[in-house]
């Protein structure tokens, strides 16, 4: 399967053998609320359309929000851009755990909303999997199911942008790949142009998904002359 991973983890867990979870299985958590994922995170790594929320949320652009939150870096496997929202370099604590509480809690990005959950996205197929932290954090909830919790996080809402992001980054990735990755001389341009068109070319006053469309649609030609 080729697959995009979303891993919502601490520092020092490990994902690779949680075990995985259909929609119908039973899910017995609630999240009581301890704050322990929002502490000693590993850097998040943020989709244009977290980043979007959260500069709706704050009322910034997703530039502004970028510079002041994010780092930006190549990922050397994929030769994508990518942004990593950073912690706090003295807690190393998320920036935006407040008090006891995440303040940006409504536009929180997929990997915060998912927690203790990890998302698997087949990048032919659209399909998602699952897959679950353990030992499992928070409360028993009884008997409630997966695609319970799913709901209560508006995962549900957001899975067909987050499905197009995924096949979408893929294949940009194989076409900087297909190019010689970052052995190209006119790479770093393209990654840059990259990275305007998935994370920062959008107005929050228009809805995400549209934008992210045009933008990919003018960017995959533009990058078959630049490389
Ligand atoms: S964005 Fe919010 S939920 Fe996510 S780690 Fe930061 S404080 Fe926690
Ligand atoms: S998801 Fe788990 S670690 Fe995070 S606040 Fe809820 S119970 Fe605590």
């Amino acid at each position: 399967m080729t697959a995009v991973n979303v891993e919502p983890g601490r520092c020092g867990e490990n994902w690779d053998s949680c075990p995985h979870l259909t929609t119908g299985e039973t899910f017995d958590f609630a999240c009581a609320g301890c704050g322990d994922c929002c502490r000693k995170r590993r850097d998040l790594v943020l989709s244009g359309y977290d980043l979007y929320r959260i500069a709706r949320r704050l009322r910034l652009s997703p530039r502004i929000v970028a510079s002041a939150f994010c780092k930006s870096y190549v990922a050397d496997t994929t030769c994508l851009p990518a942004l990593r929202l950073t912690p706090d370099p003295k807690t190393g604590d998320c920036r935006f755990f407040e008090g006891s509480a995440c303040a940006i809690h409504a536009a929180r990005p997929l990997a915060c909303a998912l927690y203790p959950l990890g998302q698997s996205i087949d990048t032919v197929t659209a399909r998602m999997e699952y897959y679950v932290q353990t030992p499992l954090c928070g409360a028993r909830a009884g008997k409630r199911t997966l695609q319970d919790y799913l709901n209560d996080a508006a995962i549900p809402d957001r899975e067909g942008i987050d499905a197009r992001w995924a096949i979408v980054c893929t294949q940009l990735s194989q076409k900087l790949q297909a190019a010689g990755g970052q052995n190209n001389p006119h790479f770093s341009a393209a990654a840059k142009r990259t990275e305007r068109a998935l994370y920062y070319d959008y107005s929050l006053g228009d809805e995400f998904y549209p934008q992210f469309y045009q933008n990919i649609e003018i960017l995959m030609p533009l990058l078959d002359r630049m490389l």
